[in-house]
């Protein structure tokens, strides 16, 4: 072998052709039940790098029936000896981090060292971190009556169908599935349609460990393959990442069949940095928080900066300054900071919103970091981050998700209006705020509408770690012992009478 030349298994173009349309169902890769497929793009060249299963109703039909079929046998092992199997499957993920980072960067155009392969690691950590909870399905007995004893039992719901989006499909759908398991149900995947390709190779080396049917995974289209999974009568719960406006068609399809559902949708998360923050700190907390590596493409993204006016210039002008000197480039690359948007659709969305922003009065755009010059990248949808300064949190800009590379810089004298404003969103997802002021921490911390507040520090995704949001960004709870206990079980209560 060559140098440069890489294993057949790390070569991503490679991977993606041995997973060419195929789902995995019952534990075997499979076609689709019609043989229809659609075509992955990688979205830094925009050449077709594989085809994936075009999955419909008869796909789903098969995999709810597996999964139905698996999952009694399943949910009678011994919660930790299903908890040892998912642990197993983080410790064979983990052997593949390298490969899995790849396929994911190539598929979705996410840079390799500063996203990709983090991604693949948190989806090993992810099984890890609940292979260890099998012990922890714990009932509780209630007071009740002498002569009577009240307990409660944690039951698996039975089948869960998990639906995801594409900008961290792997740790999503790790954060789904391996709660779901160890909870002692069987679960049916249906990835996006942008990445179907780096999930599917993670369920494949999962196969190597677990029963077939414990999980099935589909590729396909929301309307074909992700609603008749909603619908499906042997569907007994819905976990979903996604858009809000999927969320709610999501939530009444499920409304109809009385079944539980999560969601965990779409955020304008602001982000309040005092008169007293540690500015340069403050800024580097703003280049993360606004995921400018994934091009924006985060639901937590701070894509609403207040800053404060007796900083704001200096703030400005270092964040301009650390995003110019970020690398946009080739996703697999070592040296690329920030790869590309997922789709044509998306990158035309992205660009409406710069436009509506360039447009705003009082409003100035500052582009930043040097768009790439490697002539095989000139398809590739690449669009320069843009810090809008001036912008008012009124304007369409600040009010709506763009997920792209686009920061809003609102200026602030004052606490009170902008704890005001921050919470004035339809959004409830995340925020943050920066200061050197306990009691200005605590109180927003307090005030805040988000699932989740953070002081002087941005998110990063943990499994231990409860993570959800309120308003429009969702119902229930992802990551954590409670997450698994709340939305992957049925609570019981049995009543025995001693007498
Ligand atoms: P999307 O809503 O377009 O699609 C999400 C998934 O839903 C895809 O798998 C899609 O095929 C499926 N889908 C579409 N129509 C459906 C239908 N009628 N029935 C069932 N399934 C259907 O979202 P997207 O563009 O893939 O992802 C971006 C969105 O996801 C953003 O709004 C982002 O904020 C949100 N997101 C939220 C979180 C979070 O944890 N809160 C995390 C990541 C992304």
């Amino acid at each position: 072998m060559q140098k440069n030349e890489l294993s057949p298994q790390l070569d991503p173009f490679a991977l993606a052709k041995s997973l060419a349309g195929r789902n995995l169902i019952d534990g075997a890769l499979v076609p689709a039940a019609a043989g229809k497929t659609f075509p992955v793009v990688n979205p830094a060249t925009g050449e077709e790098v594989s085809q994936a299963a075009y999955g419909e109703a008869a796909d789903v039909d098969a995999a709810v029936a597996s999964s139905v079929k698996a999952q009694k046998a399943w949910a009678r092992l011994p919660s930790r000896e299903r908890g040892r199997l998912v642990a197993e499957c983080g410790r064979r993920l983990t052997l593949h981090v390298e490969e899995l980072g790849r396929l994911i960067a190539l598929e979705t155009g996410k840079a390799l060292r500063t996203e990709s392969r983090v991604e693949a690691s948190v989806l090993a950590d992810a099984f890890v971190f609940y292979g260890g909870l099998g012990g922890e399905l714990k009932g509780e007995t209630v007071p009740f009556n002498p002569d009577m004893l009240s307990l409660t039992l944690r039951e698996p719901i039975g089948v869960v169908g998990a639906i995801i989006p594409w900008n961290v499909p792997m740790m999503l759908m790790a954060l789904k599935i391996a709660p779901a398991m160890v909870a002692g149900n069987a679960v049916v995947v249906k990835s996006a349609e942008e990445a179907p390709l780096a999930v599917l190779r993670a369920c494949q080396i999962m196969n190597e460990v677990l029963p077939p049917g414990v999980f099935n995974i589909l590729s396909g289209f929301g309307p074909e393959c992700g609603a008749p999974l909603v619908t499906h009568p042997k569907v007994g719960k819905i976990t979903f990442t996604g858009s809000v406006e999927t969320g709610k068609i999501v939530y009444r399809a499920a409304a109809d069949k009385l079944i539980p559902v999560t969601l965990e949708l779409g955020g304008k998360s602001p982000m309040i940095v005092m008169g007293d923050a540690d500015v340069d700190r403050a800024v580097g907390g703003a280049v993360t928080g606004m995921r400018f590596t994934r091009q924006g493409q985060s639901c937590t993204a701070a894509s609403r900066i207040f800053v404060h006016s007796s900083i704001h210039d200096e703030f400005v002008g270092k964040l301009k300054a650390k995003v110019d000197a970020m690398v946009m480039g080739d996703p697999l690359d070592e040296k690329t900071d920030i790869g590309t948007i997922i789709s044509h659709q998306q990158f035309d969305k992205v660009k409406s919103y710069i436009k509506i922003g360039t447009e705003l009065a009082g409003s100035k755009a500052n582009l930043c970091s040097a768009m790439p010059t490697d002539p095989k990248l000139a398809k590739g949808l690449f669009v320069q981050p843009v810090i809008f300064t001036g912008v008012d949190n009124d304007s369409r800009i600040a009010r709506e998700e763009i997920f792209g590379p686009v920061a809003c810089i609102i200026k602030f004298d004052d606490y009170e209006q902008v704890i005001e404003q921050a919470n004035d969103s339809e959004y409830g997802l995340a925020a943050t705020i920066w200061t050197r002021d306990l009691r200005t921490a605590l109180d927003a911390s307090r005030r805040l509408e988000a699932g989740i507040v953070q002081v002087n520090q941005n998110l990063v995704v943990q499994p231990n770690i409860s993570y959800g949001g309120v308003k429009q960004s969702g119902l229930g709870k992802e990551a954590s012992l409670e997450a698994m206990l709340e939305h992957f079980t049925h609570k019981k209560t049995v009543i025995i009478n001693m007498l």
